[in-house]
């Protein structure tokens, strides 16, 4: 095992990465950005290097001097977390001919399924289905409308180089093609400095199933079974869970089985993930790979027992996987909740500030991964999740009700957040009932988003106006009655936090 690691990293994933480099007596080395200087993941690590200024494009993303603080610091690997350097295949190099070790896959493995089409291709060349379109970027819009007609209408634009939902464009007519081909493209080059752009069939109402993958070097792969991220936002993730409701044991055998070929085709070592569209009639289409460990990996976690974070340590200090795939099976149901600030009330506008008070979710299986404290500042500088707040049940109606509870336990002061969103999920009846699919989110983001507005509501309205009136003046407003049905203080603090 190696004895010293730097995380190029921040926030939670920066903090996961410290946890279970200490659980393995590894010393964790964290790099931060002159606006992180006082960030958590500074103080959790065993030491810190200051890499310059806020913007990521003079700090988290500079891998050459992340690499020089790693010599000088005497790390013996890096890892990347994800977003930032994990997916460059330059970087995962510069860091082998540094003569360090990239905790993540192979450069060359980064490069064959980097780019959408390049894993397409490969896909295809190994008999992993993929969503009917075409392997090659379009040249123009003349040509993108030819080969659009010639799949049907309607159909989905990609950025080659794409990730995050960005250059993604459904165009559903012959007459939005042209500037929906430009706009993919603009878009593509401004996120990606890449401007290739190909096109699939759009698929309409498919789960979003993807599948685990782990492999070591001495040719040991096994897949972790599934995670469910139908529940999307602008084809970004809010809501994951392992299982998923749709995949049966003999489905995830032959999912767990594609995306073990999909990754040995790559010359795939670590952890990785391939995503793949789930039809109504149980056909899958890859997507593409993620070559890196995923902002989801908990659930998984948490239904296998495997560590993710520590086995991707051990792979990529050669030691072998240390479970075959017959150890593998979930148990229970995990469920993972995007906590950002965003404000749903407000097209989850981005929010900013520092938090002010912080309250923690805790009791049985709740898990709480997070890159906040009090006095934290949320600057626009870096992606807006703050934390991830994921549990564990036996089931899908406890790991829901679960998930309600901790949620209501949880406030956060001074930024405005996604919990109460993410509440009013766990209450929707088709979201209880499993019947989600990618698009069902946006179908039922204005009912989830809209105001309370109920007699409960009103009533926590009137009660929390004057619980807040009674702590900012320090004299009592309101009466035995009222205060008997401020049930508990999480019960409370959570109604005021709902109404500020
Ligand atoms: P990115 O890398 O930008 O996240 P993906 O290829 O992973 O892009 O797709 C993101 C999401 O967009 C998917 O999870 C799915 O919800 C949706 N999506 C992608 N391809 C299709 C398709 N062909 N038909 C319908 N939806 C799609």
């Amino acid at each position: 095992m190696f004895e010293s690691v730097l995380i190029a990293n921040r926030g939670e994933i920066a903090l996961r990465v410290i946890r279970g480099c200490r659980e393995l007596g590894v010393r964790s080395i964290a790099v931060y950005s002159d606006a992180d200087a006082g960030a958590p993941h500074v103080r959790a690590a065993d030491a810190a290097v200051n890499i310059g200024p806020a913007p990521s494009s003079q700090s988290y993303l500079l891998g050459d001097r992340i690499i020089e603080a790693a010599i000088r610091e005497g790390a013996q690997a890096i890892h990347p977390g994800y977003g930032f350097l994990s997916e460059r295949e330059w970087f995962a190099r510069a860091v082998r001919d540094a003569g360090l070790v990239f905790i993540g896959p192979p450069a060359e493995a980064i490069a064959a399924m980097g780019s959408k089409t390049a894993a397409r291709t490969l896909a295809v060349a190994h008999g992993v289905p993929v969503v009917p379109g075409t392997t090659e970027s379009i040249a123009d819009a003349e040509h993108a409308a030819e080969i659009a007609s010639k799949f049907g209408y309607p159909v989905l634009l990609k950025a080659a180089a794409g990730g995050g939902g960005k250059g993604m464009r459904v165009v559903r007519e012959p007459s939005e093609i042209a500037a929906s081909f430009d706009a993919a493209r603009r878009e593509a080059k401004n996120a990606f400095g890449d401007d290739a752009v190909y096109l699939e069939k759009y698929i309409e109402g498919p789960r979003h199933v993807e599948i685990q993958i782990i492999g070591d070097m001495h040719g040991n792969m096994v897949h972790l079974g599934e995670r469910e991220c139908s529940v999307q936002r602008r084809h970004q993730k809010m809501i994951e869970e392992a299982p998923s409701v749709a995949v049966s044991p003999e489905l995830r055998a032959e999912m767990g089985a594609t995306a073990v070929r999909a990754a040995r085709a790559a010359g795939y070592v670590n952890a990785g993930t391939c995503e793949f569209l789930l039809a109504r009639d149980g056909s899958y289409y890859f997507l593409e790979m993620n070559t890196r460990l995923q902002v989801e990996h908990p659930v998984t976690e948490l239904v296998t027992g495997i560590d993710l974070v520590q086995w991707q340590l051990r792979v990529a200090s050669g030691q072998q996987l240390g479970f075959a795939q017959e150890d593998i099976s979930p148990k229970g149901w995990a469920m993972e909740c995007r906590i950002t600030s965003e404000d749903p009330a407000n097209d989850f506008l981005p929010s900013t500030g520092r938090i002010s008070y912080l309250h923690l979710p805790s009791g049985p299986g709740v898990r709480w991964d997070g890159g906040i404290e009090i006095g934290s500042e949320v600057s626009l500088h870096y992606d807006p999740m703050l934390a991830k707040l994921i549990v564990h049940a036996p089931n899908r109606d406890l790991a829901v009700a679960r998930m309600h509870r901790a949620l209501s336990e949880l406030v956060i002061g001074g930024v405005e957040t996604s919990r109460e969103f993410h509440l009013r999920v766990m209450e929707d009846a088709e979201f209880r009932a499993g019947a989600i699919e990618i698009q069902w989110l946006e179908r039922r983001l204005a009912s989830l988003t809209s105001d309370v507005g109920t007699e409960d509501g009103a009533m926590l309205a009137a009660l929390a106006a004057a619980l807040l009136a009674e702590s900012e003046s320090g004299t009592r407003v309101a009466g035995p009655a009222q205060r008997e049905s401020a049930v508990s203080a999480w019960g409370r603090a959570a109604r005021l936090e709902s109404i500020r």
